[in-house]
């Protein structure tokens, strides 16, 4: 065995030891808490299968974000060198689906150069998938004689807009279950069954697949291909799964079909499952129990990470949790550290303020001359909670890398994408109004209307939405359109030209890229500047800034061309002769496409010494020395969910909600901070998250004056009424696993003075919905 890996091997306990090194040939599920060296384990065990001959090109490592791929790539190229390491497969499930897809596309109906369709194409399908089941409604009430209701007279297609969120969802867990039209039908569901249809038809017809399709069309490719698994069989001679615990059923099903005839080793703890919006489920540890029955299970209980009052405190919140796979007992032989500081802050300027000072304090830490922040990060639950940090930190002169943000959602970079996209043959409508949206240099309303009557004329014509504006545009004479609005169309199509010769011409990716992003009007990006500055004041101005943007996206090509994900000859020398650099564009809208699926941004441009703003979400399987969790308030965490169109907290999302806040905490090494406010921006009074009470009192150091009721760990007592609303699990009773939760099992209290408290709130995919309390909550 070569000395490098002896020696990881030697550094890692018994317990990891006996774990990496098992028969390769036995099914390996290795279960384990926050820290306790999981990942660090799966590295020694890819060293064992390397050195047990298998070929690095054989070996396929799955993750489920592309941070946690390119953690273990980085910590398996440590050892192992930077060579093996760009030949071991690691990848997401979505992109290694992609591939595969990509590579069997007919077999799925459709061409290797299917669109990928991303959250907004994703809409725009749905969109288009309500207004044909209410066109035959309508026909057929018609029909019938009945009256016929106009949706929503004067704006239908708002209508439509409205009505597809909700959609969208439905859609959206109906595929991660790998439910088909017919299975919603036979539930009763006649009217999700007709917009699954439709959608699942309307995207064959625009040569699509969606994130969902990638997994359950890569099932499809092994269970009724044999080729495609034998195939699959020869090139993976061994399989290794880390954060097991956010595998969905269907990526399940997709796993132990490939692993039936091939080495699998899964990594993961039950705990720290937080994407059950994405179909996480962790019913995956029993079904591998089930369908590996020669398998074997090694738990590893040592927390090598935080000290001993972090981890008991970790402990004890998870505890209040009852459905929980497999009970941990998490030890740490690291020192006890000091107490978790829980603050109570006024609003969350204090709160900012507060955190702002101990950064100072900590960064410093004895050298006043050169401070430290690369091993502190504030956590938040939504990312709305960062903005005020990322404005306060800029004043204050703290370095500081955004995690999480929807950088990808931008109209600036989503402009320079789909102007990409458009060269990529079978280019949908879509990235066409996006491209005349960003070029058109009109005020808002003559841009619409100029795009509204290209679309009127496409359907019309039955033709898509570029012929229509080559036909419009193309005309010497239109009677539509003034002089000046039919030269600036000429100039869009004339620019779009450009964009096209562009890319077939033998151009590097990245010159393409700048290009492109350099024919955006300075008028267009000025109005972008403006509508950040008025949204978040001044925020985000590094976002809409051209050259922010285009450094993102470059550093996006460096990581996509060091990603094994396409064929050497096609990357080669980042270039590509003959053919135009039309496959690697396409390649690399791919990889952009998960990226803006994960909200993942390149953190190459980050400055390595410099305080980490992210989401919980984001933040898993990563460690600081000092974190800050902040607006730890009741209806942050836990948030609420929209049910049936009241919002409710149900036994299952409470759990997860704890799991959420447990994640959290487990990222500290040495100093935890959790905060909360008690006002927000309106002045509305707010309460400390009810799982604060959790953490025993000998573990933490409460600073707080006015709502330390609320944070005894006693449950306070029932019959006396608080004015203020908390919701969440009484102490002592325990959650049920059915959807809907008696009233009884909820504690909530309407504020007196606000009767009907709602609030727009936002959930961890970013999308909005209104929280409110009915009287049935009561
Ligand atoms: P998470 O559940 O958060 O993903 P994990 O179980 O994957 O955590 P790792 O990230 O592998 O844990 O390890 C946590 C920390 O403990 C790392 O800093 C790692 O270097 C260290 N560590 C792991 N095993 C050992 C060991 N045997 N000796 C010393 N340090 C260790
Ligand atoms: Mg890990």
């Amino acid at each position: 065995m070569p000395e490098e890996y002896s020696k990881y091997l030697q550094s890692l306990n018994d317990r990891q030891q006996e774990a990496a090194c098992t028969d390769i040939s036995t099914p390996l599920m290795i279960v384990a808490g926050p820290g306790s060296g999981k990942t660090s384990t799966m590295v020694g065990r890819v060293l064992m299968l390397l050195n047990e001959g298998i070929g690095s090109s054989h070996i396929l490592a799955m993750t489920f974000t592309t941070a946690a791929a390119s953690e273990m790539r980085d910590r398996i190229g440590a050892v192992a060198g930077k060579a093996v390491a760009k030949e071991l497969t690691i990848s997401t499930f979505h992109s290694f689906s992609l591939q595969l897809c990509r590579s069997h596309a007919e077999k799925l109906g459709r061409t290797p150069e299917f669109l990928l369709y991303g959250h907004g194409q994703q809409r725009r399908a749905i969109i288009e998938a309500v207004r044909l089941m209410e066109n035959e409604k309508n026909r057929k009430n018609h029909d019938s004689g009945k009256l016929v209701e106009d949706s929503n007279g004067t704006n239908r297609l708002q209508y439509f807009k409205d009505k597809s969120k909700k959609w969208q969802k439905f859609v959206s867990q109906a595929k991660a279950s790998g439910k088909t039209p017919a299975e919603c039908r036979q539930m009763g569901d006649e009217i999700g069954a007709v917009i699954l249809g439709n959608y699942n038809d309307i995207l064959r017809s625009c040569n699509a697949l969606d994130y969902h399709d990638l997994i359950s069309c890569s099932v499809k490719l092994l269970s009724d291909f044999p080729e495609v698994f034998k195939e699959c069989q020869d090139s993976w001679k061994a399989i290794v799964v880390d954060e097991f615990q956010d595998t969905s059923a269907m990526q399940y099903s997709f796993l132990q079909i490939l692993a039936s005839h091939s080495r699998i080793t899964i990594v993961g703890d039950d705990d720290q499952s937080i994407f059950s919006f994405n179909g996480a489920d962790i019913s995956g540890f029993d079904s591998f129990r089930r369908d590996f029955p020669d398998h074997k299970e090694i738990r590893l209980n040592k927390n090598y990470r935080s000290t001993r009052c972090i981890v008991e405190a970790a402990s004890s919140l998870i505890q209040n949790n009852v459905n929980r796979c497999q009970l941990k007992n998490v030890l740490t032989d690291n020192s006890s550290g000091s107490k978790i500081t829980i603050k109570e802050c006024h609003n969350e300027d204090a709160q900012c303020a507060f955190v702002v000072d101990k950064i100072l304090e900590t960064a410093s830490n004895g050298s006043a001359v050169k401070r430290s922040y690369g091993n502190i990060a504030v956590l938040y639950r939504r990312q709305v909670s960062g903005k005020v940090f990322q404005t306060v930190f800029r004043d204050r002169k703290i370095p500081f890398n955004i995690h999480g943000v929807a950088f990808y959602r931008k109209k600036v970079v989503k402009a320079i994408i789909a102007m990409l996209r458009t060269t990529l043959p079978g280019c949908d409508d879509g990235p066409y109004h996006q491209v005349f949206k960003a070029l058109l240099p009109f005020e808002k309303e003559e841009k619409k209307r100029v795009i509204d009557h290209i679309d009127k004329i496409s359907t019309i014509r039955k033709c898509s939405f570029i012929s229509a504006a080559c036909d419009i545009f193309g005309a010497k004479i239109s009677g539509t359109f003034k002089r000046s609005q039919l030269t600036q169309g000429r100039k869009v199509l004339f620019t779009l030209e450009m964009i096209s010769k562009l890319a077939h011409r033998e151009q590097s990716i990245s010159a393409v890229i700048t290009s492109v992003a350099n024919m955006l009007p300075q008028k267009y990006l000025l109005e972008q500047r403006a509508v950040a500055d008025a949204d978040g004041g001044k925020l985000l101005n590094e976002d809409t800034d051209l050259r922010s943007v285009l450094q993102y996206l470059l550093d996006d090509v460096s990581d996509f061309l060091a990603t094994p994900l396409i064929t050497t000859e096609e990357k080669k020398d980042n270039l590509v002769e003959e053919k135009g650099c039309v496959t690697v564009l396409k390649a690399f809208i791919d990889f952009i496409t998960g990226r803006e699926r994960e909200n993942f941004r390149s953190r190459r441009h980050d400055n390595e010494d410099s305080v980490t703003l992210t989401t919980i979400h984001q933040s898993k399987g990563l460690e600081w020395d000092t974190v800050f969790i902040v607006k730890a308030n009741e209806s942050e965490i836990p948030l609420l969910h929209e049910f049936n169109g009241v919002a409710r907290v149900n036994g299952t999302s409470v759990e997860e909600e704890r799991r959420l806040l447990y994640v959290a905490m487990t990222r500290a090494r040495k100093k935890l901070f959790i905060l909360y406010v008690i006002m927000d921006s309106n002045w509305q009074m707010l309460q400390p998250s009810c799982f604060l009470k959790e953490i025993p009192d000998h573990l933490r150091e409460i600073q707080a004056e006015l709502s330390i009721k609320y944070l005894q760990t006693k449950h306070p007592d029932s019959s006396k009424k608080g004015p203020q609303f908390t919701i969440g699990l009484p102490i002592g009773e325990k959650s049920s696993e059915t959807d809907m939760v008696p009233n009884n099992f909820l504690n909530v209290q309407i504020n007196e003075a606000s009767k009907e408290p709602t609030e727009l709130m936002e959930d961890c995919n970013g999308n909005s919905f209104l929280r409110r309390f009915s009287a049935e909550d009561r």
